[in-house]
């Protein structure tokens, strides 16, 4: 690995077939250009819809708001009826409820009480509110300086009958949910959520529950990569536990190769038994193999029959860290989102050394905090080895460490990838 060799060596030439390490940026160009979305949607009832992708436009039948209402509780009035000076008393003729609208229709230099939501009464296109005038029994006293039609919102001034509510290829987030119900949307045609299969390989993995031998680990990656997929709204199918052999490789990747996409952790390096690459090279297409990022330099992308395959490094921390930054705007296209957007990214002061070593991008992990001054500083967390999942489990960020950098000096600033919004 890069962090053995001398200083001089360029650490994106350091693997068994010399090859250079592709930069972070465009493996993952790469990678998106070769995804297109699933085809096949369904329909489904709004409430059960969150995270799905619209897969047709959905056009308003209806204006929102559908009537002309106050925006306040107040009086409703006629703009001609406002005194440009002084004061004017109204006579108040009634009261306009929400659900309730009042029904004559006001005179010159007559009011109505009026509450938020309720109809505009008649003619009338101007709210002040109660907060703004005296009341003197069953009249109210209006000062001059108030704006005609103020107050108001105009039927349709959400969205019009008839115009584009929601484009194709949106996100239905809790915003969208709730704009589909002012709508009277009662259903939606989405995407289909893709089937996402995968495995762990190793003859070292022992599943829970098993006891464990001399050498031996708890599978940890296959669910961790579970609970990354379901949190994606992606339809996960375990398959297990994989050795390091290929007969049981090849079976495993004829039979995932029915989903959408693979992913694999483990096997991927240059070791005797990392099998995978081969075997991916044998049954389908390798797009890839290095990309100078770390952790997790090794990952082999390619196909195999429809399914995009990700294989991924067996190492835990490694896992997550390609699963974030390159598997996940792949899958995200995959499911319907056209351009994935990309992770936020914070300024912080690093209240710590970090040690860096130049020619990959790093992410490593830290600690992000907001000082009293509403600064945000960042700290590393103690263990940073690719190995070490509680630096995961510690962690609210990645620091994010450009290629070309070096060590990083304690109050330097750092670019920050906050965990909340990205897994
Ligand atoms: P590999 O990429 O297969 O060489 O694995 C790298 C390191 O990750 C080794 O120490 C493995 O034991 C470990 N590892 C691989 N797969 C898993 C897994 N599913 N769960 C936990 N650790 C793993
Ligand atoms: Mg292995």
């Amino acid at each position: 690995m890069s962090e053995h060799l001398p200083a001089d060596v360029d650490p994106c030439l350091d693997d068994a077939r010399k090859g250079r390490a592709l930069p972070l940026e465009i493996a993952r160009e790469r990678m998106l250009a070769e995804v297109t979305p699933v085809s096949g949607g369904e329909t489904l009832p709004i409430g059960d819809a969150l995270d799905r992708i619209l897969l047709e436009d959905v056009t308003s039948t209806v204006d929102v708001p559908s009537h002309t209402n106050s925006a306040m509780d107040g009086y409703a009035l006629a703009a001609t009826d406002l005194p440009q000076q002084g004061e004017r008393r109204f006579a108040v003729i009634g009261t306009a409820w929400a659900g309730h609208p009042y029904a004559e229709t006001p005179a010159p230099g007559q009011c109505v009480r009026i509450m938020t939501g309720a109809s505009m009464p008649g003619t009338l296109d101007t709210v002040v509110m109660q907060e703004h005038v005296r009341v003197d029994g069953d009249h109210t006293i209006v000062a001059a300086g108030h704006r005609p039609g103020q107050h108001v919102r105009q039927a349709g001034e959400d969205i019009r009958a008839g115009s584009l509510a929601l484009a194709a290829g949106t996100c239905i987030g809790p915003a969208q949910t709730g704009l589909l119900a002012s709508l009277g949307v009662a259903r939606v045609r989405v995407r289909r959520r893709p089937r996402v299969a995968y495995f762990s390989t190793g003859d070292e993995l022992r599943a829970i529950g098993q006891p464990l031998g001399e050498g031996q680990i708890y599978d940890s990656n296959r669910y961790t990569l579970g609970a990354m997929i379901s949190r994606l709204n992606l339809e996960p199918v375990d398959m297990g536990v994989v050795g390091d052999n290929r007969e049981q490789l090849e079976e495993a990747f004829a039979e995932a190769a029915g989903a959408d996409a693979i992913i694999t952790s483990g096997g991927v390096s240059v070791g005797a038994a990392d099998f995978v690459t081969e075997t991916l090279e044998r049954m389908g297409s390798v797009g890839f193999w290095k990309v100078a990022m770390k952790p997790g330099k090794p990952i082999a992308f390619g196909r195999i029959r429809n399914a995009l395959f990700f294989g991924l490094p067996g190492n835990p921390v490694s896992v997550m860290a390609t699963f974030y930054q390159l598997v996940r705007p792949a899958l995200e296209r995959l499911r319907g989102i056209e351009h994935p957007p990309p992770p936020i990214l914070l300024p912080a002061v690093c209240t710590d050394r970090l040690r860096k070593r130049p020619g990959r991008v790093e992410f490593q992990r830290g600690v992000l905090e907001r000082g009293n001054d509403g600064r945000y500083t960042v700290r590393g967390v103690d263990h940073q080895g690719a190995g070490v999942l509680s630096s995961m489990a510690v962690a609210n960020c990645f620091i994010v460490l450009a290629a070309e950098r070096e060590d990083v000096a304690a109050g330097s600033e750092v670019a920050v990838q906050p965990f909340s919004g990205l897994i």
